[in-house]
């Protein structure tokens, strides 16, 4: 097991793993992101790829029912 081990996944969503690749309706509102996936081995990589807009307003969602206050400056 290598912690330090990145994965790039590509045009991949690093939440949902759908496509974020021109065309697929997912490019435009695309940020780079990474995060932790588990491997059929049970062993956690990291993965460096985006997240699409429909997980970011997702992440705005739980954000607002958390903490309000971060909306706000995650808009600015
Ligand atoms: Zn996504």
């Amino acid at each position: 097991m290598n912690e330090s081990t990145v994965v790039n996944i590509g045009d991949l969503c690093v939440y949902c793993a759908k496509s974020t690749a021109m065309g697929s309706g997912l490019f435009v509102n695309r940020i780079g992101a990474d995060s932790q996936w588990k491997t059929m081995n049970d062993e956690l990589v990291w993965v460096d790829g985006w997240m699409c807009a429909e997980c970011q307003e997702e992440g705005d969602r739980l954000a607002e029912l958390y903490n309000p206050d971060w909306k706000m400056e995650y808009d600015d």
